[in-house]
């Protein structure tokens, strides 16, 4: 129905088209807007930088932001509890807003009454959701934000939203073919899981079903998952970065080379102790600070690691691009002065055959950090490559201990232990 529009070109909007310098200027001044306006509102806001010491003239340029303390998000769910107004953190009252929900931590999420509130609007643009697109809405509406979240932009964009929310499979297949319904929201894996069950009742995926785009969330999205997707289903599937505190962050675009920063935020990758920024290319902690004047969660730290690409992107967009979402904080340690990441011991070892998982441990026997890397192998590898390949690309010395038995090597377990014993 639909295959006569281009889901590969334009924009949503020209800030996305931005030049580099154009864009500072851009965020510095809406920033420095935040920045005021939340100190005289926020009370909560207003306290962490009295804390500091700072008041917003001591923040005079787009370098000294990260003098601002950062607000991990563990914080808000004991800043949240006191009061209506959510602890200070909210700077109107929550009955003028137009939606209230409650994410597991427990947190809320307020959500004020402006238009493209969670500023999905230019990530599905980007993902290939036209004018006209009929959309199967598979997030939840209860309770979570995830649902009403992710319909918002595709009224923006001109689409019709199918609200049918998780589970149902069968009613989801029958709503699909009924409709043509030509975009689905939710996660990838329900995606799968309707494309199986639709094959298992006889029907063709791509003559019987009218899927055209998709944009998926919430999970880890593997390149394994969305080509057969894609194929099966003769799709386009996109991805996009966000959470329930703070909307949209990021958004892939057709060339699927990372996650374009939204125009609505600015985000730090930081050392995830210092909440310092770290040269550019590095990977560290994502600090986010949206535009968002009704609940202002400045240098809001979200526990997730991602480093930045700031190489032009053949599609024009100009805003640099995360390069995925590379694990959490609290997997990762650091040892001998250094962070260790799981993506990056994935990385050292990828090019090894023979390694079939692997778990890295830190002790410190004589108070010194010492590094040990278990790898469980199927056979033919030996320490001193794995030794080799992990300096090369660490940086550092780990003992490697070859193992062939399973037991300790669960998926399910972390990957990096911190076994560290610390003097009182
Ligand atoms: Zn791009």
């Amino acid at each position: 129905m639909n295959s006569e529009i281009n889901r590969q070109k334009g924009f949503f909007h020209d800030l996305e088209v931005m030049t580099r310098d154009k864009r500072d200027k851009y965020l510095w001044q809406k920033m420095k807007d935040l920045l005021g306006f939340a100190y005289d509102n926020s009370k909560a806001f207003r306290t962490r930088m009295d804390k500091a010491g700072l008041a917003p003239r001591d923040i005079k340029n787009i370098r000294d932001w990260p003098l601002i303390p950062a607000l991990p998000k563990k914080e808000l769910v004991h800043l949240q509890p006191a009061g209506p107004d959510l602890g200070g953190l909210l700077t109107c009252s929550a009955g003028e807003l137009r939606h209230v929900y409650l994410s597991p931590g427990p947190i809320v999420d307020p959500e004020a009454r402006h238009k493209d509130y969670w500023g999905f609007a230019e990530a599905f643009y980007a993902a290939g959701f036209r004018k006209s697109d009929i959309v199967q809405m598979t997030f939840s509406y209860h309770f979570t934000p995830a649902g009403l979240m992710m319909e918002e932009p595709l009224h923006e964009i001109g689409c019709a939203v199918f609200p049918a929310g998780p589970g149902n499979t069968d009613g989801q297949i029958e709503v699909m073919t009924r409709l043509g319904v030509t975009g689905f929201v939710g996660m990838a894996s329900f995606l799968k899981i309707i494309a199986d069950k639709a094959e298992n009742k006889g029907l063709d995926l791509k003559n019987d079903l009218n899927l055209e785009v998709a944009f998926v969330a919430a999970e880890r999205l593997s390149e394994s998952l969305r080509k057969e997707l894609e194929e099966r289903l003769g799709m386009q599937i996109r991805q996009g970065y966000g959470t329930a505190d703070l909307g949209c962050i990021a958004y892939e675009c057709p060339e699927k080379n990372g996650m374009h920063l939204s125009s609505r935020v600015y985000v730090e990758i930081c050392d995830p102790e210092t909440k310092k920024p770290l040269a550019s290319g590095e990977t560290g902690e994502v600090l986010v600070t949206p535009f968002n004047p009704a609940y202002p969660l400045i240098r809001l730290a979200t526990g997730d690691l991602s480093a930045l690409e700031e190489q032009a992107c053949p599609c024009g967009r100009t805003a640099p691009r995360l390069k995925g979402i590379l694990g959490r904080v609290d997997d990762t340690v650091k040892a001998k002065g250094q962070f260790i990441y799981p993506s990056q011991v994935d990385e050292a070892l990828k090019n090894l055959s023979g390694i079939r998982s692997w778990k890295l441990v830190v002790t410190n026997p004589d108070g010194r950090d010492r590094i040990s890397l278990h790898v469980l192998s199927s056979g033919g590898i030996d320490s001193v490559t794995v030794s080799k390949a992990f300096q090369d690309k660490i940086k550092l010395r780990a003992e490697i201990i070859v193992s062939h038995d399973e037991a300790g090597f669960h998926e399910s377990n972390q990957k990096i232990e911190d076994q560290r014993i610390w003097d009182q």
